[in-house]
């Protein structure tokens, strides 16, 4: 199983995106669409705005462009951090 997209596929879909978050999620604090504008460079930095990540909308990492969405690190955390929200106890 593959955990993490080609990079092939990665940079197909960043150029489609032409550098912009795709980030649609609510309760993010941005509008419909992040728009973050993002620096290529920066993918996988943890810091800043303009780092991003690729992430897989099924959550499968297929190989389609329509599974991959580029997104800025603010909301890559935002997104990443619902599944440990629990930990107030
Ligand atoms: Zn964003
Ligand atoms: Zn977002």
């Amino acid at each position: 199983m593959f955990e993490a997209f080609s990079d092939n596929l990665i940079e197909r879909c960043w150029n489609w995106t032409g550098g912009y978050c795709q980030c649609t999620r609510y309760g993010h604090g941005h509008k419909r669409e992040c728009n973050q504008l993002l620096d290529k460079l920066k993918r996988g930095h943890r810091d800043g705005k303009s780092a991003w990540e690729a992430v897989s909308i099924s959550g499968l990492y297929l190989d389609s462009m329509r599974d991959c969405q580029i997104i800025c690190w603010p909301c890559f955390e935002k997104t990443s951090s619902g599944d440990e929200a629990e930990v107030n106890t």
